[in-house]
């Protein structure tokens, strides 16, 4: 059973169509006798849970069709595009405003992935596009052989939100080149080579950074990872070890274990891993070790407690320093700190930031002290973009924003309120083996069964991804085996879109549940 969101021919139910489309939609609706287009619905919206309103009206669709989108992007687009296309019956966007969607047959979906964690404060957020509007008829564009304003109030305003002595700012236009950045930083500052980053992390594309990610996918048959080794994750839930009690999170793993009040197992067999990789993988000094708070690509991967304090102190002992990527987990997502490492009571030596700094404008960050910084100016360093006055006018909004709208407590409360809620499916659910996360950084790993923990397969988790999809709302996928759903949506989201959301999950899982 199949209905039409954009139908020529009239024929197209009205609920249908006041549901999903455009007001301008709906001329194409009454009766020019032609057939209707491909995008065929899988739902009647009666079918399916009822998406909160909102009361924005985006522009009327006039561009060219989806046929000859497609046909541009097999024809004149590299094909890596068309490979990391999400779903079978892809999604074109054409607008967006705070954490909805639209796309070009005017059907609205609840944005709960981002852009992939990027979209912090919303799409098109009124007070960042006034700034950057502001700033746009000032100045595009400068470099930093001269002196310009924006950048030095952004910089200053960077800083103050993050603690003594990470005080010194470069910026950036991506993560990974904020990542190729901290990766010479440590190499010129501790004159030491050897890098050590978790396994299943994500850390960046270039082919620097490229060593530093450990998920194959991702991995060229080329030279990239010299000095660059992928430890064990300490990943509570699908590792060898882990308990009831291991993690900083709403919502602890279905593995039990008898660790007394403080004390955690798992988190100790994890640190002999890394000892071992210390014996045996490394030279005796090594330049840094790399790690998320929380792992982002990787599917919220979460360790112990305490598992990054001992690390840290493990690092500096062998000459190395510490650096947080906090490309995913800054900017408050994490609802309980404004940065992902305070929730680990540790303070890096560097901290790269993307994604969130901008609110999808192409911008990053490395932040460091003012000894590691000056490792820097061995040589010259000359970035067109990085600094840009419009990013920094941006990025400077953004910051405004996250405190004037309560950003950082709202993932607090609705991150939290979602979890717990998701919990309950999981207990419901035997393909639903953990749900896990802070804030509104959220991983849903899925299992054939609870017992072995074996991830589902990529079919069946296809299969659920597009019905969700098809029932309105965008998510993500991640890990290892891409077996976890990830939650890490503009984080001005509401209870009431974490309700439609759990209500489409649950009536997903069971969808497949009743038809495997
Ligand atoms: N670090 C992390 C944790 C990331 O998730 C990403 C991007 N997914 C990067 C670095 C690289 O950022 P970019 O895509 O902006 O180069």
């Amino acid at each position: 059973m199949y209905k039409v969101t954009s139908c020529l021919s009239g024929r197209c139910a009205g609920l249908t169509r006041q549901a999903f489309c455009l007001p301008g939609l709906a001329k194409f609706h009454r009766g020019s006798g032609a057939v209707c287009q491909q995008t065929a619905l899988k739902y009647s919206p009666k079918d399916i849970p009822e998406m909160p309103s909102c009361n924005f009206k985006p522009e009327e669709y006039k561009g060219m069709s989806k046929d000859q989108m497609m046909e541009i992007r097999r024809k004149n687009c590299n094909p890596m595009t068309m490979k990391i296309t999400y779903y079978k019956k892809p999604v074109f966007i054409h607008q967006g405003h705070m954490q909805w969607v639209w796309d070009v047959d005017g059907r609205r979906y609840l944005d709960l992935f981002a852009g992939v964690a990027t979209v912090g404060v919303g799409h098109c957020h009124p007070k960042v596009i006034a700034a950057t509007t502001q700033q746009l008829k000032r100045l595009w564009h400068t470099t930093n052989i001269y002196v310009q304003p924006p950048l030095h109030e952004y910089c200053e305003k960077l800083a103050s939100y993050l603690p003594d002595p990470l005080k010194v700012v470069y910026l950036t236009n991506s993560g990974s080149e904020a990542n190729d950045l901290a990766i010479l930083m440590a190499r010129l500052y501790t004159g030491n080579f050897d890098i050590i980053t978790f396994r299943g992390s994500y850390h960046g594309g270039s082919p620097q950074t490229m060593g530093l990610t450990s998920n194959s996918p991702y991995k060229y048959p080329i030279a990239t990872g010299s000095g660059c080794v992928n430890a064990v994750c300490p990943d509570v839930f699908r590792g060898p070890w882990g308990g009831s009690h291991c993690r900083d999170s709403p919502v602890q793993t279905i593995r039990e274990c008898n660790c007394a009040q403080g004390r955690c197992m798992a988190n100790d067999q994890y640190i002999d891993q890394l000892k071992e990789t210390f014996a045996t993988s490394v030279p005796s000094r090594i330049a840094a070790f790399f790690g998320e708070p929380i792992q982002g690509m990787g599917g919220a991967v979460q360790y112990p407690k305490n598992y990054f304090k001992e690390a840290y102190k493990l690092v500096r002992e062998r000459g190395g320093v510490c650096v947080a990527d906090e490309v995913q987990t800054g900017f408050g997502r994490t609802g309980s700190h404004f940065w992902g490492f305070q929730g680990h009571e540790v303070l890096p030596d560097i901290v790269t930031m993307a994604k969130g700094i901008g609110n999808g404008f192409p911008m990053g960050a490395v932040v460091t002290t003012p000894e590691i910084a000056a490792s820097f100016v061995k040589a010259f360093h000359f970035n067109t973009f990085g600094g840009n006055p419009v990013a920094c006018a941006v990025g400077s909004s953004v910051l405004d924003v996250i405190k004037e709208d309560g950003i950082q407590q709202n993932c607090l409360d609705v991150g939290t309120y979602l979890m717990t809620e998701m919990a309950k499916l999981r207990d419901k659910y035997e393909i639903i083996g953990d749900v896990r996360g802070k804030g509104l950084q959220i991983g849903v790993e899925m299992v054939k069964d609870k017992a072995s923990r074996t991830p589902l397969s990529p079919e069946a988790m296809s299969v659920i991804f597009e019905d969700i999809k098809d029932m309105g709302v965008l998510i993500g996928k991640g890990g290892v085996y891409g077996q976890t759903f990830r939650v890490q949506p503009p984080m001005c989201i509401t209870r009431k879109d974490v309700d439609f959301f759990l209500a489409v999950f649950n009536k997903a899982i069971h969808n497949y549940m009743d038809g495997k």
